[in-house]
């Protein structure tokens, strides 16, 4: 009898799997279907020994010390102040836009004051904000409206930002400083050996065991447990029955390079040329030293896995449906980002995940407070040959499993 049958093995599933088994000593299987643990943020090396993001370029920053706290149980890391440019008129200039970007972009020399009245002096007063287009044009006006965020929206949404909910654009902000971090949390870093070996150290305990390449619709029936924990997309787990969510898809592609660098920043995007929105190159962010490089190019799409949920009111409505249903399930509980429908990044998916932990602490005696030390959890790897080392998730042997489908006790 497993306590919790958790599923995704992505950053909320993860994080709930760890607390769980640590803090309350519950047992727990958690399910994926994919083939690995980490979910979006799954990292691996390619054929030419380059660490890659098979999901797309992810960049830890959090201005939560308890989430920073909390992971830094599972990995030293790398400093890293992630850096985005933009190809505007065949130039390459720094995004979010800054007095650089500005200077750069019409041969000028102005000062911070400067730049300030000249974002005022294009800015188109809005009555309300309402959506993305009224954000940007509001604050820098038409033209670098048209220059950075609409053919960048358009292709990565599929939508105009005039038909997108405001919180999208208001993600990136504008500084009349020479500021070129993409970031400027607090906390800014990547795992030093990887997002999938942070994993493998959260889920390295005797009472997770992890199902991988498997559908939980498959094994739910055979597989007894008390509550489940559920990260998957919502309209999926009631067979949709409200109409399906819509969500933008990627498709990445992977080119390795004869080279040690290619591109001058980590991350070109393409507002206006080519079918792609953006180019990553992932040393940067790995900090990896090769003599080849890999980049991955990302074309947005509307069909494929679910990666981005839209943020349009009708499509608010449609989640609110589920979840009234959820309220009728008390022993069901739902985390993430396709759970819950927002675009959440890293740091608040573990952020929620451990505020669902603290409430189902609160209403959980431990069965024992051997494990509820708050000491180290699990050991971290030292730094050195760039690989580390990880105790690896217990997975659950296809011979339980067959006992369990076939119903026969062991
Ligand atoms: C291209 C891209 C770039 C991003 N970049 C950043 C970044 O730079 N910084 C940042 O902080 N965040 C970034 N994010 C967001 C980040 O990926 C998410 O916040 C995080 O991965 C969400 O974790 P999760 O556990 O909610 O979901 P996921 O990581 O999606 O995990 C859910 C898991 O559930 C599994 N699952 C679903 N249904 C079933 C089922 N029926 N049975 C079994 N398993 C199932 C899935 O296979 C999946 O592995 C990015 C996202 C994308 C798409």
């Amino acid at each position: 009898m497993y306590d919790f049958l958790i599923v995704g093995a992505g950053f909320a599933g993860s994080t709930l799997a760890e607390r769980l088994a640590t803090q309350l000593n519950k047992k727990v299987l958690l399910v994926d279907r994919r083939l690995h643990i980490g979910g979006n943020a799954y990292d691996c090396f390619d054929d030419s020994g380059i660490l890659i993001h098979k999901y797309g370029p992810h960049i830890f920053h959090t201005n939560s010390r308890q989430v920073f706290d909390y992971l830094s149980q599972f990995t030293k890391w790398r400093q890293y102040q992630h850096r985005v440019m933009a190809s505007v008129d065949g130039m390459l200039v720094p995004i979010p836009i800054n007095l650089d970007t500005i200077n750069q972009l019409y041969g000028l020399n102005l000062s911070s004051l400067e730049v300030e009245a000249f974002f005022q002096t294009v800015a188109e007063k809005r009555e309300a904000i309402r959506t993305s287009e009224d954000v940007v044009v509001s604050k820098v006006g038409r033209e670098l409206y048209e220059k950075f965020f609409r053919g960048y929206t358009r292709k990565h949404w599929g939508l105009d930002p005039s038909e997108l909910d405001a919180s999208v654009t208001a993600r990136v902000p504008t500084r009349t400083n020479r500021d070129c971090r993409y970031f400027t949390d607090t906390y800014q870093a990547m795992p030093l050996h990887g997002f999938t070996r942070l994993f493998e150290n959260m889920l390295s305990h005797e009472n997770i065991h992890v199902l991988l390449n498997t559908d939980y619709r498959e094994i739910k029936k055979f597989i007894p447990y008390r509550e489940m924990i559920y990260t998957g997309p919502i309209d999926e787990f009631f067979d949709f029955r409200y109409g399906k969510l819509p969500y933008r898809s990627l498709n990445f592609q992977f080119e390795t390079h004869d080279t040690a660098v290619i591109q001058p920043a980590p991350v070109i995007n393409n507002p206006n040329d080519f079918a792609y929105t953006r180019v990553t190159e992932f040393k940067y962010l790995t900090g990896q030293h090769h003599p080849k490089t890999t980049l991955v190019y990302e074309y947005s799409q509307a069909e494929g896995d679910p990666y981005y949920p839209i943020p349009r009111p009708e499509n608010a409505e449609i989640y609110q449906k589920y979840k009234t249903l959820l309220e009728t399930m008390p022993l069901v509980h739902f985390c993430g980002r396709l759970a819950t429908y927002k675009y959440y990044n890293m740091d608040q998916v573990v952020a929620q995940a451990l505020t669902l932990f603290s409430k189902l602490e609160a209403r959980t005696p431990a069965k024992s407070s051997e494990t509820k030390s708050g000491s180290k959890l699990v050991s971290v790897p030292a730094a050195g040959n760039g690989k580390g080392s990880a105790r690896k998730p217990r997975s659950i042997s296809t011979a339980v499993l067959k006992r369990l489908r076939t119903g026969q006790s062991g």
